[in-house]
């Protein structure tokens, strides 16, 4: 009796097992956590079937400002990497997530923790002393530097690195595949910078700062903001100063991040004859817009529509 009932209790845990256990390839996986979308693709890219990524903030939210749910914490405790924008992006809900995650390996300092904006190009780095009149959200320089094909491609390199110190056997795959990311890079890069020659030095305003990288990368003219200052809302007197100006530099474009509202933006749109587009400034702003090469690529055509209409 005993004996069938032990052999009862090994067959059933062998089956759980069974059922529980990912097959070797599975098993292997690095699992990537990223702060953000464009992140999470840029590994995608060259991490390949040998990882497992997922973004916590999702393409079409203001990154600066994430609702902390306890599904993240789920996701940070089994993380063996963090991938982060830094320059304080995150600040207002990542830290406490990291900490509370119990996770040893993604810590800040620790080798499953990755802050990005060493491998890019920053802009925006304020000069003598950063005091909260300049803005709530940009106090060490521009965080969305990967608006910038040239910034994509170093942080890919960065990851790929990355990717290869964390798990060593694989390292030939990642580098392969960071190669290859470059060339598919290099020739679609080759394609937006001719599609763009036609607007160079075309004025814009962008509702949030988060164009700089774009605008130096294809050479166009962001003249203001609609927020006051970043991460400010709009007040009345900023906005009849920048339809103003937008009417003195015969500004006719508003770009518009998904997730501000377009009141304020349709009213300057009415004033100055300019119109309003809801660019991307990440990857799954729209469903459609799965990989970094999409984002470019919509993007894009939305601004050249944009320029021709307003020709
Ligand atoms: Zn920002």
């Amino acid at each position: 009796m005993f004996n069938r009932i032990r052999f009862g209790v090994v067959l059933i845990l062998l089956s759980l097992g069974a059922l529980c256990l990912p097959n070797r390839a599975e098993a292997k996986k690095l699992t990537v956590v990223t702060a953000t979308t464009d992140l999470a693709a840029l590994s995608q890219e060259v991490g390949g079937d040998k990882i497992q990524v997922e973004s916590i903030a999702k393409g079409y939210q203001d990154p600066h400002f994430v609702e902390a749910k306890p599904s993240f914490l789920l996701k940070l405790r089994q993380a063996d990497l963090l991938i982060v924008v830094g320059l304080q992006l995150e600040i207002g809900w990542l830290p406490p997530l990291i900490n509370q995650s119990g996770n040893p390996r993604i810590q800040v300092g620790a080798a499953g923790y990755l802050d990005a904006s060493q491998f890019a190009e920053i802009l925006d780095i304020p000069t003598g002393t950063v005091t909260r009149a300049m803005g709530d959200v940009h106090p060490l320089g521009n965080p969305h530097y990967w608006l910038d094909p040239d910034n994509g491609r170093r942080i890919a390199r960065g990851i790929a690195g990355k990717l290869g110190e964390l798990d060593p056997p694989n390292n030939a795959h990642y580098q392969e595949r960071f190669q290859d990311f470059d060339k598919r890079l290099m020739a679609a890069e080759q394609k937006w910078d001719a599609e763009m020659k036609l607007y160079w030095s075309r004025k814009v305003v962008t509702y949030h700062n988060s164009f700089p990288n774009f605008a130096k990368h294809f050479h166009l003219n962001v003249i203001g903001y609609v927020e006051p200052r970043p991460g400010i809302p709009p007040t009345p007197s900023h906005t009849i100063e920048l339809i103003g100006l937008m009417k003195r530099e015969n500004c006719k474009l508003i770009l518009v991040e998904p997730y501000f509202d377009l009141k304020t933006p349709q009213s300057i749109a009415r004033e100055t004859g300019a119109v309003v587009v809801q660019y991307l400034p990440s990857v799954g702003g729209e469903k459609d817009v799965t990989d970094y090469f999409e984002l470019f690529d919509y993007d894009i055509g939305l601004l050249i529509k944009a320029f021709q209409a307003t020709q």
